[in-house]
């Protein structure tokens, strides 16, 4: 099984977990009278808001990087 660490390399920098990332993301959406639904791609970058809700970590996904060490 993949882990975030190797497929997005990314993990926390303060903790070292990968399972808990969350990053801010931009898609479209169609809008339904009972809601919405996603469509299409969803963009994010090395600038978009990222945390680790495992520790409460939060910064920008430049942040969590995994340098050639293996943490950011
Ligand atoms: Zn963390």
């Amino acid at each position: 099984m993949s882990t975030v660490r190797d497929t997005f390399g990314l993990c926390c920098p303060t903790c070292g977990k990968d399972h808990a990332l969350m990053v801010e993301i931009t898609t479209m959406a169609r809008l339904h009278g009972d809601g919405t639904e996603t469509v299409g791609d969803e963009e994010w970058a090395i600038d978009s808001p990222c945390g680790c809700t495992a520790c409460g970590t939060w910064g920008i996904v430049g942040n969590f990087i995994v340098s050639e060490g293996g943490q950011p």
